[in-house]
């Protein structure tokens, strides 16, 4: 220890009080920040409790900033690859994205920014598609594959800044809450903004009076999808002026929107009509044409549902998504690496149970989704409603087998659960 140096000083590496952060004073010495550092490093490798850095960092902590995950690009086709691993069908939405995405990481991993000053610009994407066609499943898996922080929001609960709701930094509040407020970790992220379409301003040329829940909130959003330096409330909901703010650049930040845009169909079907389009074809083309028309959605369809065309500058890619069939749905019940089937036959499994789901009960499920319109949203209260009683029942008994046949399905379905033996074990 150097004598000579003034003032209080380390008792284990003799540093002062101005070459360290603090010194933290005992009995008859001093430790520094440092030397605390080591020691509990040493303490961790000799078994004891681990080390502050190794440890889990807790969700609650807002100013967390561990190190930025690396992430790696993957080529369009290993990202669709990926996606038909989870998703079915939507093949064109899926190569669209793929490619949206490559460009999009590609761009923001310099690889080819800047070559020949030329600058690729971002481009967010927005999906049309009706409810439960995996519009939300498809941004959620993108993330998923490339291990970046992600986000879903709500278009409707935002308000016009000073209006009651909440502003759309909240948005990357909650982004930045996924990936333990690591800033540079939220600034590649991917946010998913839901029901773009009900923020469409009521009218083409609706100007005189306020829309607080429509224009306004797309110029809001505006701002956050061009990219721009943005102050975030760490804990979301209504900025304050005495709360401390975090300033994340939304400039990489990939956002995806959605809606089903009901009433746009019709739109199209009339714009494609008065164009003549469809004349030369078949009756069975003619009516694939009309089942998927969303296919057609152009900006200019977009702009007269409602979307200002400064938002629409900003969502550049539009893709649509298919109604589901009957195949697809009973696929999805099937064949996806996490489906539904799938998933409830492990819970099954964990109590040493085999499950069977008789073919004609997955067509029975399927009618009814389809017949409800609820896209594959209905296809899991469908399935939970049918195999509650069997997943009450079973647990802690000798049962090792389950079938649900199509009179046990339908019973339950016509709500008379109570009165059903129907399932059969053994
Ligand atoms: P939305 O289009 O309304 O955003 P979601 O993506 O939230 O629909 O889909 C709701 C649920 O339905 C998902 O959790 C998923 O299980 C299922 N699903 C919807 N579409 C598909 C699809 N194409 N492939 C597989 N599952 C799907």
């Amino acid at each position: 220890m150097d004598k000579k140096k003034k003032g209080p000083q380390c008792s284990f590496c003799g540093k002062t009080d101005k070459e360290v952060r603090f010194l933290l004073k005992g009995d008859k010495a001093f430790i520094c920040d440092l030397c605390i550092l080591e020691s509990s490093r040493a303490v961790a490798d000799m078994g004891g409790i681990p080390h502050p850095e190794d440890m889990p960092r807790r969700q609650s902590n807002p100013v967390a900033q561990p190190p930025a995950v690396p992430f790696t690009i993957k080529t369009p086709k290993e990202i669709k690859e990926f996606l038909d691993q989870y998703v079915i069908g939507q093949d064109v939405a899926k190569k669209i994205l793929s490619v949206a995405v490559y460009n999009h990481y590609k761009r923001i991993t310099n690889q080819v920014v800047n070559l020949d000053d030329v600058e690729i610009e971002k481009s967010n994407i927005i999906l049309i598609g009706e409810t439960g066609t995996g519009k939300t499943l498809l941004a959620k898996t993108i993330a998923k594959l490339l291990h970046v922080p992600f986000a879903i929001a709500d278009a409707t609960v935002f308000t016009e800044a000073g209006y009651v709701g909440e502003d759309v930094e909240s948005i990357i509040t909650r982004l930045l809450q996924n990936c333990n407020y690591n800033v540079a970790d939220a600034e590649k992220g991917i946010v998913f903004v839901d029901e773009i379409d009900k923020i469409a301003r009521k009218s083409e040329n609706q100007s005189i009076t306020r829309d607080v829940s429509g224009e306004g909130v797309q110029q809001s959003l505006l701002k956050l999808f061009e990219g721009s330096e943005i102050l975030v409330p760490p804990q979301g909901g209504r900025k304050h002026p005495e709360q401390k703010m975090i300033k994340v650049d939304t400039k990489n930040i990939l956002f995806i929107c959605g809606g089903s845009f009901d009433g746009l169909a019709n739109m199209i079907s009339r714009r494609m009509n008065t164009h003549a389009i469809g004349f030369n074809v078949n009756q069975q083309e003619q009516e694939d044409k009309k089942n998927n028309i969303l296919q057609y959605a152009s900006a200019q369809d977009l702009k007269r549902f409602g979307l200002i065309p400064e938002l629409l500058g900003r969502l550049p890619i539009i893709s649509s998504l298919s109604p589901l069939d009957a195949p697809m749905l009973k696929s999805i019940l099937l064949t996806p690496k996490n489906s539904l089937i799938k998933q409830y036959s492990k819970l099954f499994e964990l109590e040493h149970i085999k499950l069977t789901v008789e073919e004609t009960v997955l067509d029975f499920i399927v009618e009814k989704a389809l017949e409800y319109k609820l896209g594959a949203r209905g296809l899991r209260s469908m399935c939970e409603s049918i195999l509650t009683e069997a997943m009450y029942d079973t647990p802690g008994t000798k049962v090792k087998h389950v079938t649900i046949n199509l009179s046990y399905a339908q019973n339950i379905f016509n709500k008379h659960a109570h009165t059903l033996t129907n399932y059969t074990y053994s």
